[in-house]
């Protein structure tokens, strides 16, 4: 496993490392609704970067990843608890310097993986590249959630945050981490996703966003929607193991959702964890 810290500094002065990419993941402490721990953000990016890097070195490509930020901004959940909130300005000093660190180590070809959709980072990215054009990259993807799960799984399910995508990746990976009796019943809550300062509390009474009631580990088949594409075919996905679905185990699923109906378009919000 490619880890940056789980190298000596010899080891990672042997690596060719203007040709290593370096995938920096950061994660996210904030609430996931009742029924996902805080950290989901933060092992979902390190475990996600972690199986890109097994792939790129499967073709030959020498990747690292380092350690996982935990903590990043996340002021729009601030009225439940259970966060950590970092300013913005903080934020990216944080990633700036991290980056300047392996640059002048050498490093030259760099991932930014955002563990949460809140994260803001397309500005840093552009000043980086502006200051260290022809020397160093910083790439800064997008998220593909809502095509994964769109492929995989039901497109007619809505969500949003700690929905049945987010919820179906913790009960495949980490079910220790999920409170199966506490999934709340769907919520149709549309927070601005684009307006940091919002306060989702006012809009979402469990802090879900969308229907968190059809996570199975096996979304496909709890589904029964025919999946388009298989599962990540890395050394990773052996560890995708089958599971019950969620169905039945939570609250009544006929219980209605406690939040204000929505107004206006009936557009499904993008998902985003
Ligand atoms: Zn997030």
């Amino acid at each position: 496993m490619p880890l940056f810290a789980a190298l000596t500094y010899e080891e990672l002065n042997s690596l060719e490392r203007d040709e290593t990419v370096v995938l920096v993941p950061t994660g996210c402490t904030e609430q996931q609704g009742p029924h996902l721990s805080v950290d989901f953000d933060t092992w979902f990016a390190a475990e996600l970067c972690e199986a890109v890097a097994e792939r790129l070195e499967s073709r030959g490509v020498v990747a690292l990843v380092l350690p996982t930020t935990p903590f990043g901004p996340t002021p729009e959940h601030r009225g439940y608890g259970g966060y950590v909130n970092l300013r913005q300005d903080t934020f990216e000093r944080l990633l700036e310097d991290v980056l300047e660190s392996l640059i002048a180590q050498g490093f030259r070809r760099f991932v930014i993986w955002r563990g949460c959709g809140g994260h803001r980072l397309s500005e840093l990215a552009h000043r980086f590249n502006a200051a260290h054009t022809g020397a160093a990259r910083v790439w800064v993807p997008d998220h593909p959630y809502n095509e994964v799960w769109c492929a995989l799984a039901d497109p007619d399910v809505p969500g949003g945050h700690a929905d049945s995508f987010a919820t179906s990746i913790a009960l495949a990976r980490h079910r220790e981490r999920v409170r199966p009796d506490r999934v709340p019943p769907p919520s149709e809550a549309t927070p601005d996703f684009a307006d940091s300062a919002a306060d989702w509390s006012l809009v979402s009474a469990t802090g879900v966003v969308g229907d968190p009631t059809r996570a199975s580990a096996e979304p496909a088949s709890a589904s029964g929607h025919k999946p388009s594409s298989g599962p990540p075919r890395s050394s990773s996905a052996s560890q995708w193991k089958p599971s019950n679905s969620l169905r039945g185990t939570g609250p009544d699923r006929r219980a209605k959702a406690v939040d204000p109906p929505r107004r206006g378009s009936r557009r499904r919000p993008a998902r985003r964890t």
